[in-house]
């Protein structure tokens, strides 16, 4: 990836804004508790915003039957030792245990019109980052993926 260092806060308030269109047109909320000490981490911002745009569309579309007052994300972000860490978690039904590895796997999908490609390419744009991207299930039974991205004082 061709790195430059940039403060992840701002990349997803970018990010954010970038989706606000479709955010409305979803009737979802959107929480943010951006922890202001992370320091700025080298990644490709292309690539890491594609990743961050694949989860909330993911999570849009995860809540779109839900009555709208129940569309929540929350987006977080904190400091993991020598990682940065970038939470995104949703209200939806969450990711069934079968499924919590093969949703992963390239064309994978529960979707009439899906293309099941959106966490593969996430997954291996994180690792090509030195990080990591995982789910698990929040306290309202939704969906909470996280990735992570190493701080490195110098250009990888
Ligand atoms: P697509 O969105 O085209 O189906 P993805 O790779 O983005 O492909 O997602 C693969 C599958 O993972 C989805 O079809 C869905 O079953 C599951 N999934 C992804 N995000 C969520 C989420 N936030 N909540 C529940 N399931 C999800
Ligand atoms: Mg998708």
């Amino acid at each position: 990836p061709e790195s430059i260092l940039v403060p992840i806060n701002s990349l997803i308030e970018q990010m954010l804004s970038f989706l606000d269109f479709e955010r409305r047109q979803s009737r979802t909320a959107i929480n943010l508790d951006l922890a202001p000490d992370v320091p700025s981490v080298w990644v490709d911002p292309l690539e890491i915003k594609q990743v961050m745009v694949n989860l909330i569309k993911n999570a849009f579309e995860a809540m779109s039957d839900l009555p709208p007052e129940s569309r929540v994300i929350d987006i977080s972000t904190s400091r993991q030792g020598d990682m940065v860490e970038v939470e995104a978690s949703d209200r939806g039904p969450g990711v069934s245990k079968t499924k919590l590895t093969q949703i992963f796997n390239p064309f994978f999908t529960t979707k009439r019109n899906g293309m099941g490609l959106g966490l593969a390419v996430c997954r291996s744009i994180v690792e090509s980052h030195g990080g990591r991207l995982t789910v698990s299930r929040n306290v309202h039974g939704g969906a909470a993926f996280s990735f992570t991205l190493p701080i490195r004082e110098k250009s990888p």
